[in-house]
């Protein structure tokens, strides 16, 4: 059955890339009902970032992309589940040493006791020489004595591949179809690094055998490393998983999407508000088309709907007004509890309301949100769409609106809206509707000599959200008050 894994390095934030890859994974496991393990390989030890791991973690429980086998947050603490562990590669440097020893002992691997020196002089002379720089095959002929007495000596040492001669090595991709090179154009790869630890290249083809993995589902910049892998799985005898190679997600010059143009950690999108189930319904669609022109899919129609063969072979732009629309599609037709909780930090942060405040308004939020849902992208959003409600006079007054505000009748309507309003406790949807009724019966004013001079006299704004709602949310005191300073 199907096996499929991502294999993140705790090394920093969660791009959003990573997130696709997992997804791609986990649809895939799902759709084929098989499973999805992740694997943590952390031996590069120069690159790890404390809490990284957990970040990761939180961030893939926050977009529901859940695997079934490998390393999990349990109560907020790193664990472990599944019968193929350990799933850390640090943890799991004595398999790496006893698989080491076989290559060593077919002669497919060697000790290399260069120093960097050396290494460096090399790859110098060569680029001189015009050549691609790679090692040069020095330490391929030790003889058991001088091997023996380096290592009797304890002289720092690395573990390398050695490549077969003028050999083709090609494999198919999925996306990519039929990859060659020549091994001529590759390096004797290091397996074990002088830390003892084994390298990426290593590590992932020894854990993917040894897990069982069917399918490779990972980003193309990974797709010049698999030769040396599928070499590897030659060297052991092993069948090599499919592979599959993700196109990258580009910004909007179609260069890779990086940290310095703006928003592209999982925890960015988290922060500014977006819901996940519209984060991933869109950065499924970067780099995967379904068969129809829809856009808008639950996590189970992704399941449903997604194949590997319509993974796409040239880089997804990253569009956010797309996602913006994605997302404001979710809004729509989301929980209005469940929005709030989502925008609470936010209105915190902006000071428009305490926590208590916010617990003790909560209908009057909900209330405000309904209003105010449709215009919003994504939460964070929400404190400025809602600010005009927490003040007694009119903030800001729109160009247009000043001039509305000269039309004639704009007095008369001032008056009457302040007599109608000061005559009633409370100002509801309904009343404000009834009164809008009886000015233009009384006053001949309607239209939008009405409804937008209504507008524009409580807000100073040409346009906004339902009126009679804007009236309530405001309140009466409110309303009076910004009444009064508009036609002061
Ligand atoms: N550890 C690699 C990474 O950080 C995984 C690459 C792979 O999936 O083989 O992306």
């Amino acid at each position: 059955s199907v096996r499929v894994r991502f294999a993140p390095s705790p090394t920093g934030f969660v791009h959003i890339g990573s997130l696709r890859t997992a997804l791609y994974n986990f649809l895939y496991a799902k759709k084929m009902q098989g499973n999805y393990v992740l694997r943590v390989e952390d031996t590069d030890r120069t690159r790890l970032v404390e809490g990284a791991l957990e970040g990761m973690l939180r961030a893939m429980d926050w977009a529901s992309v859940n695997h079934d086998e490998g390393v999990v947050l349990e109560d907020g603490k790193v664990a472990q589940i599944g019968e193929f562990g350990p799933y850390i590669q640090s943890e799991r440097l004595e398999i790496y040493s006893s698989y080491i020893n076989t290559l060593l002992d077919k002669g497919d691997a060697y000790h290399c006791f260069c120093t960097k020196e050396r290494l460096e002089r090399v790859r110098e002379e060569q680029k001189q020489a015009g050549l691609d720089p790679k090692y040069d095959g020095h330490c391929r002929e030790l003889s058991l004595e001088e091997l023996q007495d380096k290592l009797d000596r304890g002289e720092n040492h690395v573990i390398r591949m050695k490549l077969p001669e003028n050999k083709n090595i090609s494999f198919d991709d999925v996306v990519r179809g039929k990859v060659s090179i020549h091994t001529s154009d590759m390096d004797d790869q290091v397996l074990i690094k002088a830390d003892g630890f084994p390298t990426y290249h290593f590590a992932v083809v020894v854990d993917d055998h040894l897990m069982n993995i069917t399918h490779v589902i990972r980003g193309e910049e990974w797709l010049t490393s698999t030769p040396k892998h599928v070499l590897l799985y030659k060297m052991f005898g092993w069948e090599a998983p499919t592979f599959v190679h993700l196109p990258n997600i580009l910004n909007s010059e179609r260069k890779k999407l990086s940290k310095r143009q703006g928003d592209v950690a999982v925890e960015d999108f988290k922060n500014k508000g977006y819901l996940p189930e519209a984060l991933v319904n869109y950065i499924a669609l970067v780099g995967w088309s379904p068969e129809d022109n829809k856009e808008i899919f639950s996590m189970d129609e992704l399941i449903e709907a997604f194949s590997l063969e319509r993974v796409s072979k040239s880089g997804g732009v990253f569009d956010t007004a797309k996602l913006n629309w994605v997302n404001s599609h979710y809004i729509k037709e989301t929980d209005t509890d469940r929005l709030i909780d989502i925008a609470t930090p936010f209105i915190i942060k902006e000071k428009l309301m305490s926590k208590e405040e916010i617990e003790n308004s909560r209908e009057w939020l909900k209330m405000a949100m309904d209003t105010v849902k449709d215009r919003l992208d994504y939460l964070a959003q929400f404190p400025s769409e809602i600010k005009m409600f927490f003040s007694d006079k009119v903030d800001y007054v729109e160009e247009e609106a000043k001039e509305f505000m000269k039309l004639e009748h704009m007095k008369e309507l001032a008056e009457a809206l302040k007599a109608k309003i000061s005559a009633k406790d409370e100002i509801t949807p309904d009343f404000v509707s009834s009164m809008f009724k009886e000015i233009q019966k009384e006053k001949g004013i309607k239209g939008k000599n009405l409804f937008m001079g209504t507008r524009v006299i409580i807000t100073g704004q040409n346009h906004g959200p339902d009126i009679p709602m804007v009236l309530t949310l405001l309140g009466k005191e409110k309303v009076l008050s910004r009444i009064d300073y508009m036609i002061s």
